[in-house]
């Protein structure tokens, strides 16, 4: 496995490995790796010939007071986690190769970063779209593997390959969890004992929510009282979002009739939290 540090060599690799008639898929991510992102490295590395995992901790997409600073790194371990995958290569570049001096452009999206996570995190849709819009420009993939944990991500990438015509295909994969329910994500780290059991109220919410459905609730203000109530029912907890909307343009709904996307943020302690989980009222 190759660990690549800068742009130009990348694209050289890309480029030969295409002239072979070989294919490539490409994760990218943050590092800290967890069940989820092998998950991903798994579904990409059986549909293409070569696996490329991008590991690089965007400043674009974090706020002033977010936790770039502080985001985990263990670079040794995820390098050999990824070879344990078959990776043909791990593309880690430094913030200055990704940002040069005078960098200037970003990819802006109207409406779906409006919604959910876009409400609290401003900036931060602009910047996975212009990362990875990037990584798409310099790794040159023909599939690209996103977990669905960060839903309204998997939409935003689906809808500017759509806008911008990449010819790539985009895969979501489910989410992968810990034995209680908890959604896997390298911010888990940050959790005291009791906050990780608070973190709970988040994918037991959205097994009530589907209880509910399920049971022929339709009024998404109660749904979202219920979640709500839950969710405050456990210490630490304090809700960014909980959502009941459509899962392509994700606008709220008053009525649950067709597939609804219920997806949650809250911070539990001082660490934020995302789940969600498309809930089908007729199955
Ligand atoms: P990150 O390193 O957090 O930026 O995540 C990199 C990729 O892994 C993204 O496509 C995430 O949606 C995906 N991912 C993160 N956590 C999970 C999970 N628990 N299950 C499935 N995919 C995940």
């Amino acid at each position: 496995m190759k660990v690549i540090k800068k742009v130009e060599e990348m694209q050289q690799w890309s480029e030969s490995v295409r002239k072979r008639g070989e294919t490539v898929g490409l994760v990218p991510t943050m590092g800290y790796f967890h069940e989820g992102h092998l998950s991903l490295m798994e579904t990409a590395g059986q549909m293409c010939d070569h696996l490329v995992v991008s590991l690089f901790v965007n400043p674009a997409q974090f706020g002033e007071n977010e936790d770039l600073d502080a985001y985990p790194v263990d670079l040794d371990r995820d390098y050999k986690l990824a070879e344990e995958k078959g990776a043909s290569v791990v593309f880690a570049p430094p913030r200055e190769e990704v940002y040069p001096e005078r960098f200037q452009t970003s990819v802006a999206l109207a409406s779906l970063p409006r919604h959910l996570c876009g409400l609290d995190r401003p900036v931060h849709f602009g910047g996975v779209a212009t990362v990875v819009t990037k990584l798409f420009n310099i790794v040159g993939p023909q599939v690209a593997v996103f977990g669905a944990k960060d839903f309204q991500q998997l939409q935003v990438i689906r809808q500017l390959v759509k806008d911008l015509n990449f010819n790539i295909r985009i895969v979501g994969n489910p989410i992968v969890r810990e034995a209680d329910g908890l959604a896997m994500s390298s911010r888990n780290v940050y959790l005291s004992t009791d906050e990780r059991a608070s973190a709970l109220s988040l994918s037991r919410s959205l097994e009530l929510a589907e209880g509910l459905i399920r049971d022929g609730g339709k009024d998404a203000a109660a749904i979202r009282a219920k979640v709500v109530e839950l969710i405050t029912g456990f210490d630490h907890t304090a809700i960014d979002y909980v959502a009941v909307c459509d899962p392509d343009t994700l606008e709220d709904v008053d009525s649950v009739t067709a597939p609804v996307l219920v997806a949650l943020a809250v911070k539990v302690g001082t660490t934020r939290l995302i789940d969600n989980r498309v809930i089908d009222p007729a199955q």
